[in-house]
């Protein structure tokens, strides 16, 4: 053969997704929980692990059945909502959950939509399941309300319609019953994608609320983010069985490895010691939006682990100007604003130190106007 084989006609050109990975002392550009799990934890995860490996000669249980009965409880705890093991799924990462979502209710002549800005990967679940997908602006302060959905859906009716809260990058969340609306009017799915559920401040309510009464409501959570399980890749959905019997179709046989769902298992056991941390992000969070508005930038209200600020005349050069001072924050979102990921105590600090650096720099900042901050 003389030439390389080519891959898909739409795929030429294209680069792999992804943060750019760089090794720097303060890492706030990917919405990591910045504790790393505790050494009780780290012992139990490998006394799981050792238990696991002794059966690797064997599939794993195609069904995960005991991480989905260890994921009902923690829902029941976190939420207050109680649903049977079998209104959830669980894959690798909310990220395989969501393909899965595509591939059975997305796929070729099918719709799918989001509110932008938002996270970016939809995009591409759509693009490997030949989904269409369109996306429509969220309000000036990135706020979404029932009549936008409505005005948004009447153009075509979606067959998957993305409602992302908190999102990513804003940190906003959607009132209920914007989502109560939206699964009336849809003739397809409706995914909330709760990534940062736990994150939410006092008042905030989950969807998983609304679950049993939409069967058309589909939840994703993952463990990723409050879990600091980022690397065991673990994200779960939350259907009505029949919704999660479509999942199961289009999954590979055997997704969810023997050793992913024990360490999963031992997170779950371990959602004490978690908890305190998560608290403490949520008060770091807050802290932080206060000093960005007193500073005199612009904050969006964030019920995540993170912050979109701004605006800067050249994200870009504010962006690069945070990294000189070994601080990497996620350029994203619409112009003139950058993501801060909550970290540590300390690495908070050190943002807010590198930061109050770069806006003194001539021709940093636009003047504050509007209402998001
Ligand atoms: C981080 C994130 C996810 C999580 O992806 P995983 O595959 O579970 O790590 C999902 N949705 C949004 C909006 C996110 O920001």
């Amino acid at each position: 053969m003389d030439s390389l084989p080519q891959p898909r006609d739409d795929l030429r050109g294209l680069k792999p997704y992804g943060a750019p990975q760089i090794d720097v002392p303060v890492r706030l550009n990917t919405n990591e929980n910045p504790f790393a799990p505790s050494e009780a934890m780290a012992e139990a995860v490998g006394r799981a692990v050792a238990d696991a490996a002794r059966d690797l000669n064997r599939y794993p249980d195609r069904e995960a059945e005991a991480l989905r009965v260890d994921l009902a409880d923690y829902l029941a705890e976190e939420s207050g909502v109680r649903l049977p093991s079998d209104w959830i799924w669980p894959a690798n990462g909310s990220n395989e959950v969501m393909m899965h979502i595509f591939g059975a209710f997305g796929g070729p002549g099918r719709l799918a939509m989001g509110f932008a800005p938002t996270y970016s990967m939809y995009e591409q679940y759509a693009r490997e399941t030949f989904t269409t997908y369109r996306t429509v602006s969220r309000g000036p302060n990135f706020e979404l309300d029932a009549a936008m959905v409505m005005a948004a859906m009447i153009g075509g009716s979606p067959d998957i319609v993305i409602l992302t809260s908190p999102n990513n990058p804003t940190g906003t969340a959607m009132p209920l019953d914007v989502i109560t609306a939206t699964c009336a009017m849809a003739t397809g799915v409706v995914v909330v994608d709760e990534a940062y559920a736990e994150f939410r401040r006092p008042g905030t309510t989950s969807a998983l609320a609304l679950v049993e009464a939409n069967p058309n409501l589909i939840v994703t959570r993952t463990m990723s983010k409050a879990f600091a399980l980022a690397g065991a890749r673990i994200g779960y959905a939350i259907a009505r069985p029949e919704v999660i019997d479509a999942l199961r179709i289009v999954r590979l046989p055997y997704h969810l490895s023997t050793v992913s769902q024990a360490v999963a298992r031992v997170a779950l056991a371990h959602r004490g010691e978690l908890q305190a941390q998560v608290e403490l992000l949520r008060s770091e969070r807050d802290e932080l939006v206060r000093w960005l508005r007193a500073a005199g930038l612009s904050a969006v209200d964030s019920d995540a682990n993170f912050v979109l600020c701004g605006r800067f005349v050249d994200r870009h050069r504010a962006w690069q100007a945070l990294l000189d001072r070994g601080v990497l924050v996620r350029e994203v979102g619409p112009e003139g604003w950058l993501r801060v990921t909550v970290g540590t105590p300390e690495e908070n600090a050190a943002f807010r130190a590198a930061l109050a650096e770069v806006f003194a720099l001539d021709g940093m900042m636009e003047p504050v106007e509007g209402s998001a901050g």
